[in-house]
């Protein structure tokens, strides 16, 4: 199969589509995947909230809340599928119902 010539094909025909009113960027679920029209409330709200406007900013975390972000991260888990262990997100990432030895 020539991927060259496929990808141009692929592109070529969606060129053409117009997409005028197109809207899925801001919605929660898109309405191709049967979204409704909800809108994403923190949809460009990263400038609103960046920098010295951010609710944050020049402030600190007590040692209560930090001591307590440092314990979330150094919790591990391991999978029950292949029996690695690791951090919280990234075995919730790759592992469990994501995890190599269930395929
Ligand atoms: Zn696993």
């Amino acid at each position: 199969m020539n991927y060259s010539e496929a990808y141009k094909s692929l592109i070529s025909t969606r060129q053409l589509i117009n997409h005028s009113g197109y809207t899925e960027l801001h919605h929660i679920k898109p309405k191709s995947l049967g979204g409704g029209d909800e809108k994403n409330p923190n949809y460009g709200n990263g400038a609103k909230i960046s920098g010295d406007r951010n609710p944050m900013y020049g402030k600190k975390h007590s040692e209560a809340t930090r001591a307590k972000i440092a314990d979330k991260a150094a919790r591990k888990i391991n999978c029950p599928h292949c029996g690695r262990i690791g951090s919280i997100s990234n075995m919730k990432r790759w592992h469990f119902d994501n995890c190599k030895k269930l395929k």
